[in-house]
Parts: structure tokens; C-alpha cells; sequence
């Protein structure tokens, strides 16, 4: 922003929409002048002082359908489909209708494209509906088709409706999809479908959805890795303390199903790079808790828990004092196999490699979902025996690792 620009701004709040307007067109010249004597509208628009401002719609042209709460309304603005609002008769689903008191073409054509998506979403996802036999509240974004199902839930102190969650937790996944394609430096080319997770209330939903979705059925969260890649869990209270615990295992095993999707398609879970597949997991519960203690192949409820999943401090004090697994080992382990020393020691090492760079972690996972062993993939990558591999951890761990 010019000093001019910047001055005036800061001088004459009742001139701001004139201000936006012109800082909005940099072709011209931000200048005082320009309240003086408007430029004429550059692409049919008419240029903003002149335009009359609509009371009604704040000139945005569209209004919240009356048919729900205004804030629902602006929840929708972020997904493609939803289907809290999908069979309103009055907005077709795009929860918002053109103003009646101004013509704004380009919003009446935004709430067209809107009322379009969710036709051909709902179409699309009727086949949740058909399997579950009932109707079930689902929504869809960029990347997910997220079923919630869940009743309310206390996040941050407040009670959530399980609409206002369904948005939520979309949010939440986009998020963890958006930093993992940027720790990964890895975008949407990698990918060739969407991520389905469902999230239920009760045990037998999920345990029919499990089978239906994922193939298989346990107490805990099932997953069907690589095509098709979907997540299913139970979310209730007997299972989740609270929303933190629900949010951390959901980023957990969307990591795996994430890791699973990304070209070329393969699970390295079963093939000896368990280390890989569950130390990148807890990678990204450790980015926003600080806290790992997802465990996908034990019993729900077992309570497991490893140093209270303080990761860091666990692998600092096991390399201080030398009692950590064998290296070797932990290269050879799929993901059930792990013990829970070695998760730690999985989540270090994909800590290490991924924070030296990016483009060799995944040159790494390339290699290991061709079968390559870890070994011979670090060799091959980094020009690292096990051994030297071991003896650089080591020392980035004791450099970097805190004490307490
Ligand atoms: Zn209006
Ligand atoms: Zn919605
Ligand atoms: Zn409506
Ligand atoms: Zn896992």
C-alpha cells in the first residue's frame, strides 16, 4: 500500500469503501483525486461510489435462507454439500437466495453453481444413504466426504450441535490436508479420490459401516487404506473422552489413510515399513498436541499408553540412556508388530528425515512402496548404512530433544 493510500486510511475511516476500492484496483493511481473525479467502471461493474448500496443484502446480493439460522448459512459457503440444508425446498441447498431488493448477476450465478454442485453431490453420495438405509448427515469439501453422525459435543468449553460439528471437523480435515501436502511439499496431483470418514454414535453403525465401507469390522477405528480410502469410527463417549481425543485420532488415522493414497497407491503398513507409516502418523498428532496415543492395532479401551505420549522426552531419555530398540528392528516391523518403544522411536525418526527434507521423504516412501527395504532405501537416498543412519538420529536427538 502507498504511504498516500496508508495515510488516508488511517485518517478517514467514513472514506474506507471508496479506500477498498481503490487500493482493490491497483491500475489506478491511489490517489485523493481519485474520490474526485471516479475512473469509469473497468468491467461493467459500476464503480463503487456510484453503485446504490443495497440495506438488505449489504450490496452482497444474497440473502441467508430464511429456512435456517444465518450462521448455518455461512457454514455453507465452505463445502460443496451438505445435507442439513440439501432438501430445502426454498434454497435447493445453497442456503442462501438471490436479494430481491438489488440485481447482482455475478451472486445470482455464484447461488446457480451452488444449487448445480449440490444436485449432482447428492446423486453422488445417495449410495451412503442406500448402504445405511436411512438418510444420513453427511457433507462433502475439496477433499472429503465426511458422515457425522455424532449428537452434540463440548469443544472448547462450548456445546456444538452435530451440524455445526459436520462443518467442524470437515474444516479440521481440510486443515490436516493442507499441512500434510506442505510438510510434504506434495500437492493435489498425488491424489487421485477423496478421502471418506464417518463418524458415528452408535457401535452397530459402525460396525455395519465398517464392513459395508472399510471391508472389515472392529470395536476400534477400521480403515480401508489406498483405493477407496476411508476411515471409520465410533465416537461416542465410551470411546472419546472428549472432542481433543476424537480430533487427535481422526488426524491420526487420516494420516495413514492420506499416506496410503498418495501415488503410488500402496499400504506400507504390511510390507515391513510399519515404522514409516505409524511415525508419520504420530508426526502430525505430536504437531498439535505435543501428545501421540493413537494406537490403531490394539484393543479400543485397552487404555495404552506410552510415557504419557510425551514422545520427545521418552526418545531422549532412552537414547541417553541406550535403551532404545535396535535400529535394525525397528526397519523390519510392520505396523502390528511395533512395540510401543518402537512407535516412539518411529515417530523420532520421521521427525529426523522429514525436518532434514522433504523431497527425500519421499523418495523414501516411493522406495518403501515398492517393496525396497529401508535399508536399501537409505543407502540408495541418503548414502546411509542402518549404522549411520542410527548414529545421526542420535545425535540430532540429543541436540534437539527437550530434557524435561
Ligand atoms: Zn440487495
Ligand atoms: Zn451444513
Ligand atoms: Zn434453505
Ligand atoms: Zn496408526
Amino acid at each position: 500500500m502507498s504511504r498516500v493510500l496508508a495515510l488516508l486510511v488511517a485518517l478517514a475511516a467514513p472514506w474506507t469503501p471508496l479506500l477498498r476500492a481503490a487500493a482493490a484496483r491497483p491500475e489506478h493511481a491511489p490517489c485523493a483525486a481519485l474520490a474526485l473525479s471516479p475512473a469509469p467502471a473497468p468491467t461493467g461493474r459500476p464503480a463503487l461510489q456510484d453503485a446504490p448500496i443495497c440495506k438488505k443484502c449489504q450490496s452482497t446480493g444474497r440473502l441467508p435462507c430464511a429456512a435456517h439460522p444465518r450462521s448455518d448459512c455461512l457454514l455453507e459457503d465452505e463445502v460443496l454439500f451438505c445435507s442439513v440444508v440439501a432438501d430445502c425446498t426454498a434454497c435447493a441447498g445453497a442456503a442462501w437466495v438471490p436479494c430481491t431488493d438489488c440485481d447482482n448477476a455475478p451472486a445470482r450465478a455464484r447461488i446457480e453453481e451452488k444449487k448445480a454442485s449440490v444436485a449432482t453431490r447428492r446423486v453422488a453420495l445417495e449410495y451412503i444413504d442406500q448402504t445405511m438405509k436411512r438418510p444420513i448427515r453427511k457433507a462433502e469439501s475439496k477433499h472429503f466426504v465426511l458422515v457425522w453422525e455424532m449428537d452434540r459435543l463440548k469443544v472448547d468449553k462450548k456445546w456444538l450441535e452435530s451440524h455445526e460439528l459436520l462443518h467442524l471437523y470437515l474444516k479440521r480435515l481440510e486443515a490436516l490436508y493442507d499441512d500434510y501436502c506442505a510438510r510434504m511439499q506434495i500437492t493435489d496431483k498425488e491424489f487421485a479420490e477423496k478421502f471418506r470418514v464417518f463418524v458415528w454414535q452408535f457401535p452397530q453403525d459402525h460396525h455395519d459401516a465398517g464392513l459395508r465401507f472399510c471391508r472389515q469390522s472392529a470395536k476400534g477405528g477400521v480403515k480401508l487404506m489406498g483405493q477407496t480410502p476411508s476411515y471409520s469410527v465410533c465416537g461416542n463417549k465410551q470411546n472419546f473422552q472428549d472432542d481433543e481425543r476424537l480430533h487427535r485420532n481422526i488426524v491420526h488415522s487420516v494420516t495413514h489413510l492420506i499416506l496410503s493414497a498418495q501415488r503410488p497407491v500402496a499400504w506400507i503398513g504390511n510390507i515391513k515399513a510399519g515404522w514409516l507409516d505409524e511415525g508419520l502418523a504420530h508426526f502430525f498428532e505430536d504437531r498439535y498436541w505435543d501428545v501421540c496415543d493413537t494406537y490403531c492395532y490394539q484393543e479400543a479401551n485397552t487404555n495404552v499408553d506410552f510415557k504419557g505420549g510425551r514422545f520427545r522426552l521418552a526418545v531422549r531419555r532412552m537414547v541417553e540412556e541406550g535403551k532404545f530398540p535396535p535400529t535394525a528392528e525397528v526397519f523390519q516391523q510392520n505396523v502390528d508388530t511395533l512395540t510401543l518403544p518402537m512407535h516412539a522411536t518411529a515417530f523420532s525418526y520421521v521427525e529426523f528425515l522429514l525436518n532434514r527434507d522433504a523431497e527425500r521423504f519421499n523418495q523414501l516412501v516411493k522406495k518403501l512402496k515398492a517393496k525396497v527395504a529401508t535399508r536399501d532405501a537409505l543407502r540408495e537416498i541418503y548414502g546411509w548404512s542402518v549404522f549411520d543412519f542410527e548414529a545421526q538420529w542420535k545425535s540430532w536427538v540429543l541436540s534437539t530433544y527437550p530434557t524435561k
